[in-house]
């Protein structure tokens, strides 16, 4: 999806709202808890041929800080990291 092509219907008309302002804030849903204190900002990238939408974490220390918190769901994943 990153790269522009909708890995569901196979269409090049994938827009990217990861530039937007305001993708997390108090008026903003555009975000996931991680823990207690911390929201993840979410880039979103839609397809305006079948309306796929992919969600992704770009913030570096967000993810790790879900490594850290959130259970892998697959367990082996937790000896890599
Ligand atoms: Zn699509």
């Amino acid at each position: 999806m990153k790269s522009g092509q909708c890995p569901k219907c196979g269409s090049k008309a994938v827009y990217s709202g990861a530039d937007i302002p305001l993708k997390s804030g108090p008026f903003s849903s555009n975000a996931i808890p991680i823990g207690l204190t911390s929201m993840a900002a979410l880039d979103n990238y839609v397809c305006v041929d079948c309306g796929l939408v992919e969600s992704y974490v770009a913030d570096e220390y967000m993810l790790k800080k879900i490594a850290r918190k959130w259970k892998a769901v697959n367990e082996t994943a937790d000896e890599e990291a």
